[in-house]
């Protein structure tokens, strides 16, 4: 990389910083392979995340969550909805949650949690999703099957 004139600093840093990610990646990435770089950085980033909200706010359905970066579809309900007790302040709710108050005919508790059964947070089909009166019977739960709660993020 020749350090142009043209470069301002910050871009110069912000280059440097990237290459030497590529490079610490590259070093453990096999080469000759396909490698998927992008989804493993995603999936690193998202690993990151999910501790950060982890330590931050462990059964918080309101902390800090205000759009679907996280692979989760929201959808704002109208005022007024028998549902709009289970949104967040910015009208929000998760569809997941959302879909299993709808089957069940009733506003989810905050306690309550909802489970993806194949861990793919975007299947919101009724028969993918599974009741939990709290998050340390989901957690146990997750234990008994030998997978990560944080496979399927926060939900
Ligand atoms: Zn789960």
């Amino acid at each position: 990389m020749i350090k142009g004139s043209h470069h301002t600093e910050a871009t110069i840093r912000r280059m440097k910083a990237k290459s030497e990610e590529t490079i610490r990646r590259m070093s453990k990435a096999k080469q000759g392979e396909n490698n998927p770089m992008y989804d493993k950085h995603h999936s690193e980033e998202i690993r990151k995340e999910m501790s950060k909200r982890r330590k931050g706010n462990k059964n918080s359905w309101k902390g800090g969550i205000t759009h679907d970066g996280e692979g989760y579809l929201l959808f704002k309900v109208p005022e007024g909805c028998k549902f709009s007790c289970m949104a967040w302040s910015n009208g929000y709710i998760q569809l997941h949650r959302l879909i299993m108050a709808e089957c069940l005919q009733r506003p989810l508790r905050d306690k309550e949690v909802v489970h993806h059964i194949n861990g793919n947070i975007t299947d919101n089909r009724i028969e993918n999703l599974k009741l939990f009166k709290s998050n340390g019977e989901h957690v146990s739960y997750h234990r008994k099957l030998r997978v990560g709660i944080w496979n399927e993020k926060f939900n």
